[in-house]
Parts: structure tokens; C-alpha cells; sequence
């Protein structure tokens, strides 16, 4: 008797839980750059997220070995791919069926040891004359052969968008810089040679954003102020456009990590089908206030009229346009 009502019970248990809605399953989000410093972060949320799971790209072996200690990921969540070597038509495994990329992807400048030396050098008489005692722009930087801003931050993009596109994505997330409407923003002679070629890297990566808007994909295109290392989530946002930011007196004009790889994933369910392109910086939270999330300044900002301008020229008076 009491076999036969345990059974029936079990039964019903079994029954009730194969009628219970069942959650969506996960969608698939490719991280691209994901061993770097913001798109382990993103990777790693994501891998925590609810909605989503990532499959990360980094370019080396040794990328892949060090996204695995972060992020606790196994092998299978990870391709291994050089950008500047993509070809849109290679067929990726594990890349199919992903419904978002979130491009982290970036050349990075490389200082030059011996200008670091000479400026060190140069200090005490800095200080003799009275002048600043350390200056930072006297610093050289160099990119590694074959890993420029041209080849990652221009051709490397507008492969992976064109895999994008070609594998069915339907949302690129696009981590770039504030700074772009500027042609003589200081980031852009990184990596510059005597005669003045190479570097820009602010150039090249606003020529990508532009085929990105061209592609016929949604986007958000993200333009971090300075990026540091410091915890998510303590600050607000401060979102505009045009680099209004940098332009303006006060306030902050950098932003954690963190609260970027935020933005990166509140993209994912803020945007709901709209493009947008925006600069952010964290900003004070309101004295007796909270921060408000990722999501929440994002949607803010969708809701505000402002529009990020590719114009030649948005309202620097010196340089020319890009
Ligand atoms: P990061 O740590 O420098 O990471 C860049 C990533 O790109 C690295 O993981 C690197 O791979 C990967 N990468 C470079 N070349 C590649 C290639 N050919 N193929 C595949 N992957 C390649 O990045 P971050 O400092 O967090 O910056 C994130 C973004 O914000 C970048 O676009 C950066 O320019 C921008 N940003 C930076 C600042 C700032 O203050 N630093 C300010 C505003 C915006 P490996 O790990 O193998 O080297």
C-alpha cells in the first residue's frame, strides 16, 4: 500500500515538472579579446549571467591558458584566434548559433624602456629648472610587428564583424575609446615614427566603428574615458556623446573595468533592437543616493535625445577631420 502511494507521488512530482514552464535556454555571446583586462571581465559575467554564456576568442595559447585561471572556464568555452589573421570564411567551431559579440579586441601601445630611462634621467634637472619633475609625454611607445592599430584595431575589427554577419550574430557590442572625434588626441601618436606613420590608433578604431554602423547590424559602441583597475558598482555613469565629455570642465573622466564589462552585458538586454554609440565615465553618486546600474544608465541614455555624431568634425578647433 504504502509502495503504491510513494510511487503515485512520485509520479505526480514527475509529471507537474515535465508541464512546468521551462526557462529559455541560455543564449550563446562570443567575447572576443577575452583574456584582456576588460573582456575577462565580461566573459566572466557573463559566465555567471542567467540569460547568457559566453565562448571566449583570445589570440595565443598562452591568452587561453590565463582566461582559464580567471575565469575558471574549461577549454571548450575558448577559440584561439589571432584577428589580424581572420578570415571571415574559416569556420570556427563553436561559434555557431550565437546570438551576440562583444568586441574587446585592441592593439596595445608597448613603452619603450629606454625613453622611460632618459626621462628618469631628465628628472633632477626638471626639478633645477623649476619644471614638472616626471613628464609622461616624453615617454616612447612602440606596437609589436603585425599587431598595429591598422592590422587589430581596423582590418582585425571588420573581420570579426564580418564573421558577425556571416555567422548570423545579430548584436556586436563594441568596446572603443573616447577620444575619436579628436585627430590630435595624444593617444593617437602612440607608436608614431619619425616621419609620422603608424599609430592613431583613435583613427583606426572610428574607421571600424563607422563599418560597423555600415554593416547593417544592431550595435552599441562603448567609449570608455581612462579605464581603471578598481572595483564596479560603488559610482553612477556618466553617458554622452561626442566626446562632450572630455570637452566639458569637472567631473570624472575615467571609468573601472568593470563598470564597462557592466555596460557590455546591460547592452545585451537594455538595447532591445536600437543602436546606439556613447562615451562613459563613472560620475559622483548623489549625496543620500545609489549608484544606478549598468542597466539602468544605459536605458537612461536611450531614452535621452542624444545622438553620437560621425561628422568629420564635432567642435575641436584645432586638427583637421578624420
Ligand atoms: P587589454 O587588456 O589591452 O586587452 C586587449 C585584448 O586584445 C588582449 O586580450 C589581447 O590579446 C587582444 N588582442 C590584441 N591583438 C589581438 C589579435 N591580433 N587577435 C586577437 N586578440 C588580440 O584591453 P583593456 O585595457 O581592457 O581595454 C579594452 C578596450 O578599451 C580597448 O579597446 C582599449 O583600447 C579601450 N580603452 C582603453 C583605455 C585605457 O585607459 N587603457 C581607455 C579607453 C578605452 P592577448 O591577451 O593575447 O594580448
Amino acid at each position: 500500500m504504502l509502495k503504491s502511494i510513494v510511487f503515485l507521488c512520485i509520479s505526480i512530482v514527475t509529471v507537474a515538472s515535465s508541464l512546468a514552464p521551462r526557462p529559455p535556454p541560455k543564449q550563446k555571446v562570443i567575447v572576443t579579446g577575452a583574456a584582456g583586462r576588460t573582456g575577462n571581465l565580461v566573459f566572466s559575467s557573463l559566465l555567471k549571467h542567467n540569460d547568457f554564456y559566453p565562448v571566449g576568442i583570445v589570440r595565443t595559447e598562452k591568452s587561453a591558458k590565463k582566461l582559464i585561471k580567471k575565469a575558471g572556464c574549461n577549454l571548450e568555452s575558448i577559440c584561439i584566434c589571432d584577428v589580424t589573421a581572420l578570415d571571415p570564411n574559416d569556420k570556427i567551431g563553436g561559434l555557431e548559433d550565437s546570438e551576440a559579440m562583444i568586441i574587446c579586441t585592441s592593439a596595445v601601445p608597448k613603452l619603450n624602456k629606454k625613453s622611460l630611462l632618459k626621462a628618469f634621467l631628465k628628472v633632477p634637472i626638471n626639478l633645477i629648472k623649476g619644471n614638472k619633475a616626471f613628464n609622461f609625454r616624453e615617454l616612447q611607445f612602440y606596437y609589436n610587428q603585425g599587431q598595429n592599430p591598422e592590422k587589430v584595431d581596423y582590418y582585425g575589427q571588420i573581420a570579426q564583424i564580418d564573421l558577425a554577419k556571416k555567422i548570423g550574430v545579430k548584436h556586436v557590442v563594441l568596446v572603443s575609446s573616447m577620444g575619436g572625434t579628436n585627430p590630435n588626441d595624444f593617444l593617437n601618436t602612440l607608436g608614431r615614427d619619425k616621419d609620422g606613420n603608424g599609430g592613431d590608433i583613435l583613427k583606426w578604431k572610428r574607421k571600424a566603428e563607422k563599418y560597423l554602423i555600415n554593416s547593417g547590424l544592431q550595435y552599441t559602441i562603448i567609449h570608455p574615458g581612462g579605464l581603471k583597475d578598481a572595483p564596479g558598482g560603488e559610482l553612477d555613469f556618466r553617458l554622452d556623446v561626442n566626446d562632450n565629455i572630455q570637452k566639458s570642465s569637472g567631473g570624472m573622466r575615467s571609468i573601472t573595468r568593470c563598470d564597462v564589462a557592466k555596460l557590455c552585458v546591460a547592452a545585451l538586454t537594455a538595447c532591445n533592437g536600437q543602436s546606439t554609440s556613447f562615451d562613459c565615465v563613472n560620475a559622483e553618486v548623489p549625496e543620500g543616493g545609489k549608484p544606478r546600474t549598468a542597466e539602468m544608465a544605459l536605458k537612461d541614455f536611450l531614452q535621452s535625445d542624444k545622438v553620437y555624431s560621425y561628422e568629420e568634425r564635432t567642435g575641436f578647433s584645432d586638427g583637421g577631420g578624420i
